[in-house]
């Protein structure tokens, strides 16, 4: 097979291997790598069919990932999706009152962030060797709540890896907290910051860059990577439960090979629903990717005007893991749609950066067909959980439910009849206390982990066992700063 290279959006010159995109997470520009041409899966859809679901992602990575032989993909995966899953299928598509839902929190952290983040300290440790990288890798991370923890799950105790995790202080669900600050390794460190994710994000992303900080590592032998969704050893992992769902909806009937399916997606920084793109240009027939925010809604305005404008108010919802103002990989779409031309990303990239805004050209526009855009209101959300949870029996985390909501909206709208995957990221014991409030007003005053016992009776879904007894494990994380100060805490952690 032809060797695929990745280049950087924001420069053509960058041209590396998927190892080397992996291992650096970002590229030098500041730009994030994607793959030079988006590969095609030519296998007939019947055949794909009878691959479970490890076979499968054997079958879509190694188009992806020309460097790695079979084999290695072959252990990685089996490493991976094993029974740290708490279902064979891995990522079951299930059907309650007439809906399909494809469940992506099945990992060991009950988000969806696991699909990616259980293969990824694999691709990595293959990836090491590969490029005869003999450095300690120092994962450097931004978490909206949910990367956090299944990064941390990931790679700790992972010989060769430091992890370090910035999350909002104020910005995440106490059952995401508290998974994170309760984190065990001596190579996990985990710190509060004061702000929201944008700003743990921009942070991250600048010191990713920053020269003087990457020439006092290299003299200690350490390089960064990311475990964010810039890094596209996060991204590749996601497009194969596209082909999974497609398949499974298939076999039982709810389309024939062939005929489009449409996924609702529930998006914050836009890597899930990116997937799917991939999924669908590789040749799988998605019909419309349905682009779900909350109220912080910079996505869905960009999709309905073309203009993406981040000087907004910011809002804190409950579905905290989508309160995001800039959506980086929403780059890789840009770069896509603009005739993968380096220089207008550069240009887009740069007015956001100095003006907070940018305007697409309405040939880029025209590009945007795949995908449709709308949000839902807090009011909207908790709607959605009751509604189906009375209608069908079935609780909806709140990231869940914003896409069923949004779904729910296009449908009337349009009047589609498109069969259609609302696609579930997280456990709806991941934001006990909101889903119950949802369900009755008289939980307000209810606390997290008290109203685990109380979710259990209503939803018949046991408490998950990661999370049983997760309230009075040993805080070991207790750092808090301000984003003018992660360089410092990064540099003492590191001993620079
Ligand atoms: C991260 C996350 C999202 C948003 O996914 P993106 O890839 O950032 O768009 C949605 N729901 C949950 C539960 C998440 O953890």
């Amino acid at each position: 097979m032809a060797q695929l290279i990745y280049h950087s959006t924001r420069g053509d010159d960058l041209a590396v291997t998927a190892a080397e995109a992996i291992l650096s997470g970002i590229a030098a520009d500041g730009g994030l790598y994607v793959p030079a041409e988006i590969p095609l899966l030519t296998t007939p859809l019947h055949e794909l069919a009878q691959l479970d679901y490890q076979q499968l992602a054997v079958s879509v990575l190694r188009l992806f990932l020309t460097d790695f032989t079979e084999e290695e993909l072959r252990e990685a995966v089996a490493a991976a999706y094993n029974n740290r899953f708490d279902t064979a299928e891995i990522a079951p598509v299930v059907e309650h009152g007439g809906v399909r839902y494809l469940e992506l929190f099945h990992g060991p952290t009950l988000a969806f962030k696991d699909m990616a983040l259980a293969l990824l300290p694999y691709l990595m440790k293959l990836a090491a060797r590969k490029t005869g990288l003999d450095k300690e890798v120092v994962i450097l991370t931004a978490t909206s709540g949910d990367t956090g923890k299944a990064a941390l799950e990931a790679f700790a105790g992972v010989e060769g890896t430091r992890i370090i995790v910035f999350f909002p202080e104020q910005g995440v669900s106490p059952v995401q907290k508290q998974q994170m600050v309760t984190q065990a390794g001596n190579n996990t460190f985990v710190i509060g910051i004061e702000g929201n994710f944008d700003d743990a994000q921009s942070g991250v992303k600048q010191l990713f860059t920053d020269r003087k900080l990457l020439d006092a590592m290299a003299g200690k032998d350490l390089v960064f990577s990311s475990a964010n969704s810039i890094n596209i050893g996060r991204l590749i992992p996601q497009v194969v439960y596209y082909w999974h769902a497609y398949l499974r909806v298939m076999a039982d009937g709810g389309v024939q090979a062939g005929e489009p399916l449409d996924f609702a997606v529930p998006t914050g920084n836009f890597g899930n629903i990116l997937a799917g793109y991939y999924a669908k240009m590789m040749g799988l027939p998605v019909g419309t990717l349905i682009c779900a925010s909350n109220e912080n809604r910079v996505l869905s305005d960009f999709f309905a005007s073309g203009v993406y404008n981040k000087e907004r108010e910011f809002y804190l919802t409950s579905s905290p893991s989508m309160d995001i103002l800039v959506s980086s990989n929403l780059e890789r779409l840009l770069w896509q749609i603009c005739g993968k031309s380096s220089a207008q990303v550069t240009d887009l990239m740069q007015q956001l950066a100095s003006l907070g805004r940018y305007q697409i050209s309405e040939a880029m526009k025209r590009n945007l067909t795949d995908f449709v855009g709308g949000h839902a209101t807090e009011e909207e959300t908790s709607q959605a959980i009751r509604q189906v949870h009375e209608t069908a029996g079935y609780l909806l985390d709140p990231h869940t439910a914003v896409a069923y909501n949004v779904w729910e909206k296009y449908r009337q709208k349009t009047g589609s009849k498109t069969p259609a995957v609302v696609v579930s990221t997280a456990s709806p014991y991941k934001f006990t206390k909101d889903v119950m409030q949802a369900l009755n007003p008289q939980y307000a005053d209810g606390e997290d982990f008290a109203l685990f016992a109380e979710m259990e009776k209503i939803t018949a879904v046991p408490v998950p066992a990661v999370v049983r007894g997760l309230a009075s494990r040993p805080v070991l994380h207790k750092r808090v700063c301000k984003k003018a100060e992660m360089q410092l805490v990064v540099e003492s952690i590191l001993g620079l």
